[in-house]
């Protein structure tokens, strides 16, 4: 185990198996959000999740007894559609998604349409209604009529669930259209790609080397802040383990490995707040 000594300018959190499992907050990570606010030190939560929208986790996280503006939550709901605006405003989509995305992308303006002959963009994401249906839609629009590109919400294999099962997420279903069209995924707009990361810290005027990353999956919210430059913390209250993390190049190791999240809070502040290991 390996803890800061010092605090940094920013944090970014993942949030499942990092802040909470399922509909539990891990211990000590109410304590630590709330002594990192009193010290104005900015903290924003990334999910790759996109089953849920902003403003549900806004609802879960105030739920947990986290109160979080709207501002601080970013998933890839938010970062697909940034995407979508900044590369192909005028694009017809054909999201393969659950409705918090779908909504999002009317919302926000997009035209969504099952007509293959129509379809510019095919999505992929973790879509729990994906069928046969859906299969032929995107293969139709991307290998007959040859206009779709695809891309992809996120890139996980699986949504881990607290007590060891999980959920196959959009990595599966990126796979399938892949595997029949012949075509590659052109753009991943979760952790741990940039797009992620650049809205994550849109609006915070800080260093990115000063910001410290805190997530559970190596691949993703490690490989993000390695491949930033960022500082990374990687708990062990998710999905990767100390034997994992051992196993690893000296390079692509996280900077800290914490047991348990507050750990963030270098151990000599500890003792000025009087924190022992028994809280939360
Ligand atoms: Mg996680």
């Amino acid at each position: 185990m390996s803890g800061p000594t010092e605090f940094g300018d920013a944090y970014i959190f993942d949030l499942d198996g990092t802040i909470y499992l399922g509909g539990h907050l891990l211990p000590g990570a109410r304590r630590l959000i709330e002594e990192l606010r009193r010290r104005r030190i900015p903290v924003r939560f990334l999910s790759n999740n996109p089953t849920r929208d902003p403003g549900m986790y806004v609802r879960k996280l105030a739920g947990l007894g986290l109160p979080t503006g709207l501002e601080d939550i970013c998933n890839t709901v938010v970062t697909t559609i940034r995407w979508l605006r900044a590369n192909h405003p005028d694009a017809v989509l054909f999201p393969i998604a659950e409705q918090p995305l779908c909504r999002a992308l009317v919302e926000a303006g997009f035209e969504l349409s099952d007509d293959p002959a129509r379809i510019d963009v095919v999505i992929a994401s973790y879509d729990r209604t994906f069928d046969y249906r859906k299969l032929q839609i995107a293969f139709d629009a991307i290998w007959f009529h040859k206009r779709a590109i695809l891309v992809q919400t996120n890139p996980d294999r699986f949504c881990p669930f607290p007590g060891g099962r999980g959920e196959p997420d959009c990595a599966a279903i990126t796979a399938a259209i892949e595997a029949c069209t012949g075509t590659e995924c052109q753009v991943n707009l979760g952790k741990p790609s940039t797009v992620m990361l650049d809205e994550a810290l849109s609006g915070l005027d800080v260093d990115v080397t000063r910001c410290v990353m805190v997530g559970d999956r190596l691949q993703t919210d490690i490989r993000m802040a390695l491949d930033a430059g960022m500082r990374s913390a990687c708990v062990l209250t998710g999905e990767a383990t100390a034997e994992d993390i051992a196993a690893l190049d000296e390079a692509h190791r996280p900077t800290y490995v914490l047991d348990r999240v507050d750990r963030l809070v270098p151990a000599a502040s500890w003792g000025e707040l009087g924190w022992t290991e028994d809280d939360r």
